[in-house]
């Protein structure tokens, strides 16, 4: 019998990114929380600081296959979110994206839960639209380096949208865009952690291409309020929502403004600074911006952190990473324990 006042809430992909962040919110409001996570990309040390709190627990399981629990809510996180690491293994990418989905949808149907699917920008594909608004349908290559990834989401939405409309599924789906914030893994291959680790290291900062892409950044502890306020909405909101700030940076600007936060006052073009330009990969997204106008209408929602002040407390984290990285357990220094498993 439930002796909290709180939800049974579970959160897949609970040892990711996102996913801690948001674990420890619904911890702080006094839920219940499910973890339940392979540590694929995701790390057990990042959830070791919660296993003292009772309301949590966290379950090793890969949500291809079936899960039997019991709960109110399930926030659908699980999925690698790095280009890097969800070009890795391609199937499994495609697998967690349709498989888990259908399995959590199976769970949210049998408990008669709520659900929350973690979708993306990259159902956006290369954008012809911008800013890119939820009736954009997309312009994706179904056959390219992304496609996994990308198509994989698209499905999980289409699946989310029909256990809604077949089985009056109470659903959200929110579109996220590029999130940065400390607890990202620090060679997990996205630009914010790339670029930080770079300037730490005193190593040359990786542009691809000509560095003038864009996105558009956003504060971890915005896209976990967005998160959750899209869970706490009426049921009659069932998104899709774009969540991410709408303020968009060229990849060079990005770059000048880690250099400038990490060393202090310098031009990419000044010798000191280490940028360096590499090719751009395949079906690279040439530019990205949320309308946001969606979120702020129906879930009151709007980043409050500017990138600059996001960026200061992510190189913070980093730093005191990189000072700490000597003391790592072997294993733990990579992106996740998945990798420890493939070698066995
Ligand atoms: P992450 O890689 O840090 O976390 C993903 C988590 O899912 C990891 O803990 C990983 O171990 C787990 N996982 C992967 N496959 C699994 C499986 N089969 N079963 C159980 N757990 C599994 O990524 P993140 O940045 O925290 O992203 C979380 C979610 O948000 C993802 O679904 C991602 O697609 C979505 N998203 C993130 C961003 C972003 O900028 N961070 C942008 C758009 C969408
Ligand atoms: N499922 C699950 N947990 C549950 C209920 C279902 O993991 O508590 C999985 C189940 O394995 C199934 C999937 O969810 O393959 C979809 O369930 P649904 O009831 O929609 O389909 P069905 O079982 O009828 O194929
Ligand atoms: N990028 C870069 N250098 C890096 C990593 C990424 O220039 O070291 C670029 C990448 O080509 C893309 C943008 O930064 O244009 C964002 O990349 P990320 O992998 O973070 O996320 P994406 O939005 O592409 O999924």
């Amino acid at each position: 019998m439930k002796n909290f006042s709180g939800k049974r809430i579970v959160v897949t992909g609970g040892a990711g990114f996102l996913g801690l962040h948001l674990c420890e919110r619904l911890l702080g409001e006094g839920h219940e929380v499910l973890c339940v996570d392979n540590f694929y990309t995701g790390r057990r040390r990042n959830i070791a600081r919660l296993l003292a709190n009772p309301l949590f627990e966290v379950l090793r399981h890969d949500i291809c296959f079936p899960l039997y629990v019991e709960c109110d809510e399930i926030y659908n996180l699980a999925c690698p979110a790095s280009p890097v690491y969800y070009q890795f293994d391609p199937v499994q990418t495609t697998k967690v994206s349709v498989h888990g989905a259908i399995n959590m949808l199976g769970l949210a149907k049998r408990v008669k839960a709520k659900i929350l699917q973690a979708s993306t920008s990259e159902v956006y594909g290369d954008p012809v639209v911008h800013p890119q608004t939820e009736a954009y349908w997309g312009n994706v290559n179904p056959i390219g380096l992304r496609s996994c990834y990308d198509e994989g989401k698209r499905c999980a939405e289409t699946l989310f949208f029909d256990y809604h409309r077949q089985h009056r599924l109470r659903i959200k789906v929110a579109r996220i865009f590029n999130t940065y914030g400390p607890g990202m893994h620090p060679d997990d291959g996205r630009v914010v952690s790339n670029f930080i680790m770079q300037a730490l290291r005193g190593e040359e900062i990786t542009v691809y291409g000509n560095g003038g892409q864009t996105r558009s950044f956003c504060y971890v502890d915005d896209m976990v309020d967005g998160l959750v306020r899209l869970m706490e909405s009426p049921d009659d909101f069932t998104g899709p929502v774009n969540l991410g700030n709408p303020v968009e940076f060229t990849i060079l600007r990005l770059a000048e403004l880690v250099i400038k936060l990490v060393n202090g006052e310098h031009r990419p073009e000044d010798p000191e600074l280490k940028v360096v330009f590499a090719p751009l990969p395949s079906d690279d997204p040439a530019q990205r911006q949320p309308d946001i106008g969606l979120a702020r209408e129906k879930l009151g929602w709007e980043p409050a952190v500017q990138l600059e002040k996001g960026l200061e407390k992510t190189i913070e984290y980093f730093k005191r990473l990189v000072e700490s990285e000597s003391d790592l357990p072997r294993g733990e220094e990579r992106a996740g324990s998945g990798e420890w498993e493939r070698e066995q």
